[in-house]
């Protein structure tokens, strides 16, 4: 077997430094690798050139990178916290694991984001690494059977790894999660409001805020897009 690949979308957070925008560590200072290619067509999907051809050309938007190189890159920075994003990177976990290997070497710590339906590998359930992960709802426009794998959640409910983060518009997605979260022991949970620009974040998040609270969950901004709106790569 030659030398491990991963097929990357794009690589960012060394120069200019960022910082994770969603989550548990929202607001801490993160590296990103983001992988190309998803099994999943989600509406709003925001990150489309890792997978939809009809809009983008995948010789432009993906290229192969070796497992040495993406965590040469990653451990050039002092930065602790690498996220491993996508797409979908848990197509890609064969090579994962050698990719999380050395990056703990490297005295870092990572967060894998997944969409949930694909069960992940045992190499990578170890210390130093946590899956953020989001299965999707009904406003993803995708239905449950493809949304939904019950032994993936499971997998990732089992490994004590995991926190579950939700997309959501209205409360009534939030009444959607909470049917989820009980049919499949998903906890704990964060809710993110869906928007693109800093003014539509406003508005989902006044929304559902006060739902989230009553139900005592955990409600996360888009950080990235408050700083940044819809710049690519930061
Ligand atoms: S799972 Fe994520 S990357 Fe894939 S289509 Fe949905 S939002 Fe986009």
């Amino acid at each position: 077997m030659g030398e491990p690949q991963l097929l990357i979308a794009e690589t960012f957070g060394l120069d200019p430094p960022t910082f994770q925008g969603e989550g548990p560590s929202c607001g801490a200072p993160a590296m990103f690798i983001r992988l190309s290619r998803c099994n999943l067509s989600c509406s709003w999907c925001d990150t489309p050139y890792t997978w939809d051809w009809t809009r983008f050309d995948p010789h432009v938007e993906a290229t192969r990178r070796s497992v040495a190189e993406l965590a040469g890159w990653a451990n050039s920075s002092p930065v602790e916290l690498v996220v491993i994003t996508g797409g979908e990177p848990l197509i890609q976990q064969r090579f994962l694991a050698p990719l999380v290997q050395s990056l703990i070497a490297g005295g870092k710590r990572i967060e894998i984001e997944t969409n949930g339906t694909r069960t992940p590998d045992p190499e990578l359930l170890i210390e130093g690494v946590r899956f953020n992960v989001s299965p999707k709802l009904a406003n993803s426009g995708l239905t449950e059977s493809q949304r939904i794998v019950p032994a993936a959640l499971e997998a990732f409910t089992d490994s004590g790894r995991a926190v579950f983060k939700f997309v959501a518009r209205t409360t009534q997605d939030l009444n959607e999660i909470e049917v989820l979260a009980g049919r499949y022991g998903l906890a704990p949970i964060w809710v993110m409001p869906e928007g693109t620009t800093p003014e539509a974040l406003v508005v989902t998040t006044r929304a559902i805020a006060e739902a989230v609270a009553q139900r005592r969950w955990n409600l996360t901004p888009r950080l990235h897009v408050l700083a940044f709106g819809q710049e690519r790569a930061r």
